[in-house]
């Protein structure tokens, strides 16, 4: 008996040295809560993404992944925090197009955006709609942009920091209509929304997880969505790119990160649960009543991320660079 338990614990030994990964693959992780940083405020449309997938990978994972809001500068803050984090698995991001945005827009950022992280997979791309506080006299999207050009810099926009989506729309739209709105900040577009429906700016351009349910009780106006197809949750409203915007495009990816160099059963089972997630009834649901939808498995995978993101962060940075726009 003792002796078959030497043999056993020695055969064992000499696989994990000649196989590293049959070492890997006893790992028992995860063994204790993971953390899941959201790098904008609470109650905003990432934070929301990230609660319905956080949910589900907790039941696949076997313990509780638990989100931690870090907003500010674009979401650079909290990401900062993530890959000086230890790559164990037990810190996790959930964030968006301003990650591909960052390098263009803050100079002094002190990770890399695509080598200081594990790029586990993406979730989900939402379109944005452009709303107003209902006290905006424009009742229609023609009518909202020729308001725009008549007030010109009095009017007011809130976005959730230099860099998020909400910024990127604006910034779009201005160039456009060669207007210069005044952005006034927030941590995320949660505490935004907050002081929109409390009329402390005019307008606003922000995802569908985060304005269809105030659209819908009529305590703001939407005027069009971002996406060259309309948006099944909101269906009165038309894309910018089917009236005098034409071509105008912009939706708010989302995925999942993770400090640089995981173990790879680490990476496994993360990108596993996260599939499971994508796949979960409950989750698809709630993104259908949101506007969105799961990306397709394909796109949640490490290399789909890596490449979507090493395309991104050009494409933004020329973008940003002819909008004349400048960060922190
Ligand atoms: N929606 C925000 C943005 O404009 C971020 C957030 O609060 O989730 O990027």
């Amino acid at each position: 008996m003792r002796l078959d338990r030497r043999v056993l614990v020695f055969g064992g030994l000499a696989a994990m040295t000649l196989f590293p990964q049959f070492a890997a693959a006893q790992s028992n992780y995860p063994t204790r809560s993971i953390a899941l940083m959201v790098p904008a405020a609470a109650g905003g449309p990432t934070d929301t993404v990230a609660r319905l997938v956080a949910e589900s990978m907790s039941r696949t994972l076997g313990q509780t992944v638990v989100v931690e809001n870090a907003g500010g500068a674009g979401g650079t803050i909290g990401m900062a925090r993530v890959a000086a984090a230890a790559p164990d698995g037990y810190t996790i991001a959930v964030w968006h197009i301003a990650h591909a945005t960052a390098p263009s827009l803050y100079p002094a950022l002190k990770y890399d955006v695509i080598n200081d992280f594990d790029h586990l997979g993406r979730i989900t791309d939402v379109p944005m709609a452009l709303v107003s506080r209902t006290g905006v006299p424009a009742q229609n999207v023609s009518e909202l942009l020729t308001w725009m050009r008549r007030e010109n810099d009095k009017v007011t926009y809130g976005h959730a920091g230099v860099g998020s989506a909400s910024f990127l729309c604006m910034l779009m739209l201005s160039k456009e209509l060669d207007v210069q709105p005044r952005g006034v900040g927030y941590r995320g577009t949660g505490p935004a929304m907050n002081d929109l429906l409390g009329n402390q700016f005019d307008i606003m351009c922000d995802q569908t997880t985060n304005t269809t349910n105030q659209i819908k009780e009529g305590k703001i106006r939407g005027y069009a969505v971002t996406t060259k197809a309309k948006v099944s949750s909101l269906p009165d409203l038309p894309p910018l790119d089917s009236g005098p915007m034409k071509g105008f495009e912009v939706s708010a990816w989302h995925a999942l990160w993770a400090p640089k160099g995981l173990p790879k059963d680490v990476t496994d089972k993360l990108v596993n649960a996260l599939q499971v997630a994508l796949k979960d009834p409950k989750v698809v649901e709630r993104f259908a009543s949101l506007g969105t939808e799961p990306v397709p498995a394909q796109l949640a995978t490490p290399a789909a991320l890596k490449e979507h993101l090493a395309a991104e962060v050009p494409r933004w940075g020329a973008v940003i660079k002819a909008a004349g726009a400048k960060g922190e």
